[in-house]
């Protein structure tokens, strides 16, 4: 299994977390601030970044890169996971057609079908480094039929995605353009004979990489793991498998030692902004789930607590600032706060990312 991941934008040392950047932006954070965190790599949202401001404007300004600031490597997902996400909690946003997915309520009330090819293009002119293909999204306690259907549909757009990404490919004389890379991924909801099907007509297809595709949590919260490692084992180990959409410390270190290197999730810094802070309980280790403790920045017996979050923290926050303060900035409601939260849980990723480095190398 690889160690190292090359894209035109540098070479990302397996394993790697991303923070989401939805909007091109890690909320709170500038690309300054992300590498002082020693994140690598970033995935974006092509969904949102397509409707604001809009695929032609990223382009013309040169590409995400030049946009965001952030010359690191950049991941765009397909949409497919925001389309699925928003239409199952409100049919009214669109629908799912075998030619792709009709979205009605756009934010700028505009009617898009996002074909597989129009999935690709988008990706493709804002200037990802990984573009994903189109897929169809079930969550694991869908129906049978509604799995079968989705696999059905998500090889045949990761066909249509694979010619698309070829053409522009074989059009494009610039030699970044040329180390641009497609990943697929698996669907098959909770069956094993679906993320079999999927998994080896993917394969046929042939792809750089290969994605954990679903909803990867049960009803109650819990990772699906069994699905998730069966998953892995579908796929040979030279290629690379980015577990979307997962980012909880104890399940990615539970996904990693399944075989996955790349991750990506909303929930580090989405807790970071409500005040949930990550420190480490002892020694961090993967033989147990019982190192991670939650530090809450709205308690009151931080009021007058000069410790910082946490005391064997590098990072810029823990450096400089006292619970206190960060207590303080919570409590006013400060944008600082989201910044400097951010940066801590941010940072305590990466130190579990490199520790686990230690057991990849
Ligand atoms: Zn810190």
């Amino acid at each position: 299994m690889d160690t190292l991941f090359s894209t035109s934008h540098g070479v990302i040392p397996l394993p790697a977390f991303l923070p989401d950047a939805t909007f091109g932006q890690v909320r709170g954070l500038d690309a300054q601030d992300l590498a002082a965190c020693g994140v690598q790599a970033v995935m974006m949202n092509s969904y949102h970044l397509m409707q604001k401001p809009g695929t032609t404007v990223i382009s013309a300004l040169g590409g995400l890169h030049a946009f965001s600031g952030w010359q690191g490597p950049i991941f765009t997902d397909s949409g497919g996971f925001q389309a699925y996400s928003l239409i199952r909690q409100n049919s009214g946003f669109g629908s799912f057609s075998d030619d792709g997915i009709h979205l009605k309520n756009t934010a700028h009330g505009k009617k898009i079908t996002l074909t597989p090819e129009k999935s690709i293009q988008i990706q493709w002119k804002m200037g990802a480094d990984v573009l994903f293909c189109l897929d169809d999204c079930t969550h694991v306690d869908d129906a049978d039929s509604e799995q079968v259907l989705s696999v059905q549909r998500t090889v045949h757009w990761a066909s249509r995605c694979k010619q698309e990404f070829q053409r522009l490919m074989e059009n494009t004389q610039n030699d970044a353009d040329r180390q641009r890379k497609l990943f697929a991924v698996v669907q098959g909801g909770g069956s094993r004979q679906h993320r079999e099907t999927c998994a080896s007509a993917l394969l046929e297809i042939g792809f750089d990489g290969y994605g954990y595709g679903g909803w990867p949590l049960d009803k109650d919260g819990n990772l699906v793991e069994e699905m998730v490692g069966y998953t892995r084992e579908l796929i040979p180990t030279q290629f690379p498998m980015h577990a979307l959409g997962i980012g909880h410390p104890y399940n990615l270190v539970r996904t990693f030692q399944f075989g996955y290197r790349l991750f990506d999730c909303a929930m580090p810094t989405r807790d970071a902004r409500h005040g949930r802070l990550y420190r480490l309980r002892g020694e961090f280790n993967t033989r147990s789930l019982d190192w991670l403790d939650y530090i809450y920045a709205q308690d009151e017996k931080h009021m007058r607590d000069t410790q910082p979050i946490d005391p064997t923290c590098p990072c810029p926050t823990c450096q400089h600032y006292s619970m206190s303060y960060i207590h303080h900035l919570h409590q006013i409601n400060e944008t600082l706060f989201a910044r400097l939260a951010t940066i801590h849980n941010l940072s305590f990723m990466a130190h579990i990312i490199r520790q686990l480095r230690g057991e990849a190398a």
